[in-house]
Order: C-alpha cells, then sequence, then structure tokens
C-alpha cells in the first residue's frame, strides 16, 4: 500500500493536535508551501502556495489560482481527538504515598481503553522567551504514566462494566513520594528551558503504543486517533498530488471538533470565511466575485464513519453500513447532522466514479441518533454545497482504534480527483 508507511509516520508524529497541524504545516513547506500570517496584509502571488494557522492546531492551505477562478473546492477535517486534558497544577497525592495528575476529559472518549497502558504527555505549553510569550511544543516521548484499574478480586462486576468517574478512576499515576513540582520540572526540561520562564500548559494524554498494520494479511490499520487523523492524512495527500483546476483548492483543518468546533480556531468560527475573503481580495476581486464563488463551491467534510462491528451487527443499520476496506463512505442523516444531500451526493459519486473508488454508504440505524460533525457547522458560516464523507473504522474515541488499509489509499485517490476538478451550479445544473 502505497500511503500506509507515510500514515503510519504522520500518526505516531502527531501525539497531539498541535503536533498533528505542525506535522500538516511541516510537510506544506517541505512542497514549497509559505505560511501567511493573519496579522499582517497578504500579497498573493500568482500560482502561490500559502497556508494559515490559527490557535496552534487549525491550519488553512490554498494554492492562488494562475487566472481568475470559478470557485473553492474545498476539504475539512480535524486535529484533535478525545483524550484527557492535565490541569495546571497538576499532582495529586493520593493513597499508598502514590501522586497522580490531575486531568478532566476532553470530548467523548471511552475511559475504560486509557487504562492499564503505557501513557504520556504531549501538547503546547507558553514560554516567556526574549521579552516575549511563545508557544512551544512539548512531547514527553517516554513512557511516563499508567491508569491502573481496580483488580477483579475487589471489583467482581468489572466485566459486566462498572461506571468509571473521571474525577476518581481516572488520574494517572505519574510518581511515589507526594506532590513536589516533579511534573512541572519534568515539562520545563523536556523542552530545555527554566522552569520559571514555563508559563501555562495546554497538555494532553496519549497512548504511548504506536499506529501499526495488523491482520494476517496486513488489511487493518490500528492505533490512538485515526478518528480523524487518517482523514486529515488523505484529504493532505489528494490536495498536494491535485493538478491546478478553474477553482481554488483549499484545505482546511480545524481544533475542537470533539468539543462542539465553537472556538476562535473550531470550525463554528470566522477562520475559513477569513481566509477565503482575504484570498479573493488579495486576488483583486469584488464581494459580488466571492459570493459568486461560494455559490460554485464545494466542501467535502471529511471524518471517519463507523464501519458494522464485527462482534455487534445489530448497532448498524440492516442496510446502510460501510464494511472496512471498502471503501469511501458517504453519510447520510435525515435530521442533517451530516450535509450530504441529494445534489452534494450527485456530485461526489461523480468523482468517485471517475476515480475509479468504490462508494459505501452510511446512516445510523433509525431508532438512534448517531454522532455529528463539523461539515453543517461550517456551512452555517460559509453556505457552499457540501458532503459527509469518511473512512470506516471501529471502535471510535476509544484510545486505540481500527480501521482498513485499502481505504486511506482510496481516500487520497478520489481528493486528488476531487480537487482536480472545479464545481459549477448553473440554473439548468451543475458540473463537476
Ligand atoms: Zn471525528
Amino acid at each position: 500500500m502505497e500511503h500506509t508507511g507515510a500514515l503510519l509516520q504522520f500518526l505516531n508524529a502527531s501525539p497531539s493536535c498541535y503536533h498533528a497541524a505542525a506535522n500538516v504545516a511541516a510537510r506544506l513547506q517541505e512542497e514549497g508551501y509559505l505560511r501567511l500570517m493573519e496579522q499582517e496584509p497578504w500579497h498573493l502571488a500568482e500560482g502561490g502556495k500559502y497556508f494559515v494557522m490559527r490557535g496552534d492546531a487549525s491550519i488553512i492551505a490554498f494554492r492562488t489560482p494562475r487566472k481568475d477562478f470559478t470557485g473553492f473546492m474545498i476539504a475539512a477535517a480535524h486535529s484533535d481527538s478525545p483524550t484527557f486534558k492535565v490541569r495546571e497544577a497538576a499532582e495529586v497525592s493520593s493513597a499508598g504515598g502514590c501522586t497522580r495528575l490531575a486531568v478532566e476529559p476532553y470530548g467523548g472518549m471511552m475511559m475504560r481503553s486509557w487504562m492499564d497502558r503505557p501513557l504520556s504527555v504531549a501538547g503546547r505549553v507558553m514560554v516567556r522567551s526574549g521579552g516575549k510569550i511563545v508557544t512551544r511544543l512539548v512531547n514527553i516521548d517516554r513512557d511516563l504514566l499508567v491508569i491502573p484499574s481496580v483488580a477483579i478480586h475487589m471489583d467482581r462486576e468489572v466485566n459486566k462494566g462498572t461506571a468509571l468517574k473521571a474525577n476518581v478512576d481516572l488520574l494517572p499515576l505519574f510518581s511515589m513520594g507526594g506532590e513536589n513540582g516533579g511534573f512541572r520540572r519534568l515539562v520545563a526540561e523536556s523542552i530545555g528551558v527554566a522552569e520559571c520562564d514555563l508559563l501555562t500548559t495546554d497538555l494532553f494524554l496519549y497512548p504511548r503504543a504506536p499506529a501499526t498494520v495488523t491482520g494476517a494479511n496486513g488489511e487493518f490499520v490500528a492505533g490512538a486517533r485515526l478518528d480523524d487523523l487518517q482523514c486529515v492524512f488523505g484529504c493532505m495527500e489528494g490536495f498536494l498530488a491535485a493538478k491546478e483546476s478553474a477553482s481554488v483548492p483549499v484545505l482546511a483543518v480545524f481544533h475542537n471538533e470533539e468539543v462542539g468546533s465553537g472556538t476562535r480556531q473550531g470550525a463554528d468560527s470566522t477562520f475559513l470565511t477569513d481566509v477565503l475573503q482575504r484570498l479573493n481580495t488579495a486576488c483583486g476581486r469584488s464581494g459580488e466575485d466571492y459570493l459568486t464563488a461560494a455559490a460554485n463551491s464545494f466542501q467535502v467534510s471529511a471524518d471517519n464513519a463507523h464501519a458494522i462491528h464485527p462482534a455487534h451487527p445489530e448497532y448498524a443499520d440492516g442496510k446502510e453500513f460501510p464494511v472496512l476496506n471498502g471503501g469511501v463512505v458517504v453519510k447520510y442523516n435525515a435530521a442533517q447532522h451530516y450535509t450530504t444531500d441529494a445534489v452534494s451526493d450527485a456530485v461526489f459519486r461523480e468523482v468517485c466514479a471517475a476515480a475509479g473508488v468504490t462508494v459505501q454508504r452510511y446512516s445510523n440505524r433509525a431508532d438512534l441518533p448517531g454522532g455529528s460533525t463539523l461539515g453543517n457547522i461550517s456551512t452555517a458560516h460559509l453556505s457552499v454545497h457540501s458532503v459527509d464523507i469518511g473512512l470506516p473504522q471501529v471502535a471510535m474515541h476509544a484510545a486505540y482504534e481500527v480501521a482498513g488499509t485499502q481505504d486511506t489509499e482510496d481516500l487520497v485517490r478520489v481528493m486528488t480527483a476531487y480537487y482536480s476538478r472545479s464545481f459549477r451550479m448553473n440554473a439548468d445544473g451543475c458540473s463537476i
């Protein structure tokens, strides 16, 4: 599989959403993309390649056209995954002379999957440096923590499913000997700064087991944060491989999807519209031109989908259930928690057919509410035609997830075809 090695590398080098965004930025820079600052005026060259970051974990990349453009071809995915945030006052004295770290859930994780395995800490910290406050990425790159469960001899009901309390059961074991500031010292040391210059932290737990290929014939890719870094990776590689079209290709990776997107860098912010409006203005175009372009634009909202579970097929719809390694999934929901409608579905299927990629359908079992994603949050700000897609996976939001090896290849292929095309809507129909 052409892209499996690079996907594993990307997953393993991205223990936090900040690392994921930094790795996307590094990949873009490797391909000649220049970083634009939101705080400075933009002067864009024809045929230029650019990216913008907001909040250190959201990133939008685009290429400016050589001539006038008709619209924007957007793909959106998210950089964050459910995890535990480490509190600023991190150390907590616990029974038996142990010290644990105070943590708080970020997003809807399956708590039990985080127990009894080596964990560590990654994220960003703010550091005082040369009269400024600067961001530094942190990865304590060693087996540091474990969240120990209670033995079955004390909790005979454990295999029937015991409720876990985040503030009691999920604090990872850090050291012996009580609170002594050792955690803060360790963080400062890991980035080579004096402890007095370490100001504040956004640090999260991550499982130490690296992403890997499993299965008798390497059919599966297993790892943490497949939701949604598998889609980030596939959209990014498609974006980079695409040929020039009459539209502007736009890659958007948003932070904070797992907590509702309502932040200054989330999908429910002005980040995407700010970038597209400034791009439009920098290309010498009017407000009318911008609205015309928006009406001729398309969005692929890419977030992993539930494959039918091998042990629990009863949770899947009787007909519309994706399978691992069965191809890219289009998601449907009558209540429009997914943006897919007949128009966007037809358009996306044309791209898949041209790329030779099989499309699978996903609908929630009709009596289950199911999940949601950033597509309809984003289209509330930029009202473009949009389809919700994803790659099939099981164990979504577990600390360690499973997906299909072949499906990554399909996503790269379809996104390459998508970004090489241009969407047009006319009175008598649309084309791509
Ligand atoms: Zn997701």
